[in-house]
């Protein structure tokens, strides 16, 4: 048999129909050579080691071949066809470098397995039931949650409409400000989980214009695509929370190209509004080996964190000049010792930070968190669904150990971590300082029933009060 023959006569060559064992349901394959996904290069031909050439790949190999007058059998040596990146068959037979995961979700609902969300964007839960979830979750920040809530009716509202008569709803995205620990990201992490949509947490700092070293900023719609599984319809409804972003200001004093600050935002702006993206499957760069998959952004929903540190100082400048005018002037430190200066927020003290107007145009709704006060850290402490004292309540009544804190106690804990500044973060490494002797030695006396954490003990003055059963 000639080398020709051996060739065309291998059984490498399948039609996708006839292998079923290929398809595995809802994914379809990616062209080995051209990159393109089934549903846009159309039927494969399958070769083992799940290889799959799209037919226009194939033919192209023929035809050069054809044209070069090439031997077809020597299938090894290509050496001196130009632009062409040739595979040797034969070698793929025992090649084991293939990826395994280069396979797109296909478009197409899948049936449910998982619990019902909380709330279904399905039929649009109204504002008030979104607040009424959220909640349940997050302490305080009434106004921010109220905000958030109709931001995400209307975003959801907005995604189901028809703009036939004309009328076309202005996308919500979001702009939230407020100190760090203030519990932006685990706002938006909430709403996420309680809507059910995927969610890809982005930080602004770690973006660069297209070219430079950094993360691209269409890199942020791949982390949404991979946090949905690779469904690209579902990614299309997901939600991009992008954080640190008053990180991408527009540096004052530069005559250099600011790559990671102006350039980042004017590169979002396509992004927030909506715009076909290529983006790279199950990988953050793109290369010859990785699928793309088009993401539509335009029913993405943007929030943009960030903690503006000094914003107060541009509020207060313009707060003092409206109030220094005319026979009813203010005291020039007016607004010094005042804490939430954040909300009075208006647009044009951020553009005076150093956002741009195209990109501030793109995020209609503004709102700031309050900063976190002592008492609001206690309820922190003990009111949310998981809240802190609850996990660790739990954690001991396995060992049929009854734990309780003080309010006393909560306040000093509470003291100690506004000192510390970082919001309500520091909650969780002062209370597991002190809770690490108690969830040793408990577990030792099985006579102890119930233990409480007094002020004392936080203030390193006593100890816990320890009652035994019985
Ligand atoms: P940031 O504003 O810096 O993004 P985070 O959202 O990361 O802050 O908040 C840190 C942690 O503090 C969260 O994981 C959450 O447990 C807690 N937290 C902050 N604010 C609240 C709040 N209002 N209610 C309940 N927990 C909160």
């Amino acid at each position: 048999m000639s080398d020709k023959e051996k060739f065309e006569d291998t059984d490498l060559w399948e039609e996708t129909g006839d292998k079923e064992e290929h398809q595995e349901e809802g994914f379809e394959d990616i062209c080995y050579i051209c990159r393109r996904p089934e549903s846009k290069a159309g039927k494969m031909i399958q070769i083992p080691n799940s290889v799959s050439i799209c037919f226009d790949c194939m033919q192209k190999t023929f035809d050069t071949m054809n044209h070069t007058g090439f031997p077809i059998g020597d299938m090894g040596n290509f050496g001196n066809m130009p632009n062409i990146s040739m595979i040797n068959l034969s070698d793929l037979q025992n090649m084991n470098m293939m990826p395994k995961s280069q396979k797109l979700k296909k478009k197409k609902p899948k049936e449910d397995k998982k619990p019902k969300p909380v709330l279904d964007i399905k039929s649009i839960p109204a504002p008030h039931k979104i607040k009424a979830s959220l909640d349940e979750y997050v302490v305080g920040q009434e106004h921010a949650k109220k905000v958030m809530s109709v931001a995400v009716y209307n975003h959801y509202k907005r995604v189901r409409c028809n703009d036939q008569d004309g009328i076309e709803i202005e996308k919500s995205n979001m702009l939230m400000l407020g100190p760090t620990g203030s519990g932006k990201t685990y706002m938006v992490k909430t709403l996420a989980r309680l809507l059910d949509v995927p969610l890809a947490i982005a930080d602004a700092t770690s973006l660069t214009e297209a070219g430079y070293i950094g993360d691209d900023i269409e890199s942020v719609v791949s982390k949404l695509l991979a946090a949905a599984d690779n469904d690209v319809e579902r990614a299309e409804h997901g939600i991009i929370f992008i954080d640190e972003i008053d990180k991408i200001a527009k540096k004052k004093t530069t005559n250099q190209r600011d790559v990671s600050g102006e350039s980042v935002q004017q590169g979002m702006l396509k992004l927030l509004e909506g715009a076909q993206i290529e983006v790279p499957v199950g990988a953050n760069s793109k290369n010859a080996m990785v699928p793309l998959a088009t993401v539509d952004t335009r029913n993405i929903l943007f929030i943009c964190g960030g903690a503006f540190p000094d914003l107060e100082d541009v509020i207060k400048e313009r707060l003092n000049k409206k109030s220094a005018m005319g026979f009813h002037a203010d005291l020039k430190d007016k607004y010094d010792g005042e804490e939430n200066l954040l909300q009075r927020v208006e647009v044009e003290d951020i553009r005076k930070y150093g956002m741009i107007p195209e990109f501030l145009g793109r995020l209609p709704v503004i709102f700031a968190l309050d900063a976190l006060t002592e008492d609001m850290l206690v309820r922190i402490l003990t009111e949310p669904k998981s809240a802190i004292v609850k996990q660790y309540q739990k954690l001991l009544s396995m060992d049929e150990v009854k734990l309780e804190f003080e309010t006393n106690a909560l306040h000093a804990i509470a003291k100690k971590a506004k000192k510390k500044d970082v919001g309500a973060r520091a909650l969780r490494a002062i209370i597991e300082e002190f809770m690490l002797d108690i969830m040793y030695e408990i577990p030792k006396d099985d006579n102890i029933g119930m233990v409480t954490i007094t002020e004392d003990y936080i203030e390193n003055r006593g100890g816990p009060v320890i009652s035994m059963r019985g």
